[in-house]
């Protein structure tokens, strides 16, 4: 082979790899190890895991069980995987994918949530429904981040993923710095689920759940609809 030719096939390579490299999460989205799916082995231990959750809501306990708030009143979901506390670096890596829309926090995101779900040895869901925005506000954003993280953990879990079974009929004004009653005042009559839905257990997608007034007006719409299981899926918990 000539060396013009050699050169031109090491340069293709060259660009396969680096095509490959932006297609393929294969670097961890911490340290940019090569190879780690999600996070490397190294920063998997640094992450702020909720190790012990709420067998409903997933809130961080000391020790294994149901938490005060849900023992005084049962949400209207059914249970919570959540795998993070809504603490660095996590939160920014959040913060990057909503409003920056660092679609690679998606898939990280996606891959600790796929782990935790697979380690809670809790049945799939028939569906997937990431929460939806209000169309004003996707229209301002451009895209959803729950949809987002939602289509890889369904690729990745191979579950159907839905972002037609609900809809968000109130431009809700944002939650942060809102009390929990304001917060669930908030988003009351948020959700509409546009038509009956035969499926007996769904998944609901968040990005982040705060006081969980969102999901649980979402699971809400949902189990008017016809679902008999709601789960709530989301990547951190404040
Ligand atoms: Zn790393
Ligand atoms: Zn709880």
């Amino acid at each position: 082979m000539s060396s013009v030719r050699l050169n031109g096939t090491r340069r293709i390579l060259r660009q396969g790899a680096a095509l490959l490299d932006a297609w393929l999460p294969t670097r961890c989205a911490l340290c940019a190890a090569r190879g780690a799916h999600g996070f490397c082995a190294a920063c998997r231990r640094l992450l702020p895991w909720i190790l012990i959750g709420c067998e409903v809501c997933g809130a961080e306990l000391p020790a294994p069980g149901v938490c005060g708030g849900c023992q005084a009143q049962q949400p209207q979901y059914d249970h919570a995987i959540i795998p993070f506390k809504y603490r660095e670096p996590i939160a920014a890596h959040i913060q990057m994918l909503k409003y920056h829309k660092q679609l690679r926090h998606a898939s990280s995101l996606a891959t600790m949530l796929c782990m935790r779900v697979w380690k809670s040895m809790h049945p799939l869901p028939e569906l997937l429904i990431p929460i939806p925005l209000h169309r004003k506000r996707l229209r301002h954003r451009g895209f959803n981040q729950s949809l987002e993280i939602a289509r890889r953990v369904g690729k990745e879990l191979g579950v159907k993923v839905s972002h037609a079974s609900l809809e968000r009929i109130k431009n809700t004004a944002p939650q942060t710095g809102l009390g929990k009653a304001q917060r669930e005042r908030n988003v009351q009559g948020a959700f509409h689920a546009p038509r009956r839905l035969s499926h007996t257990h769904v998944a609901l997608l968040d990005d982040v759940v705060t006081s969980g007034s969102t999901v649980n007006a979402a699971a809400r719409a949902l189990k008017k609809a016809g679902v008999q299981t709601v789960s709530v899926w989301a990547a951190a918990r404040a």
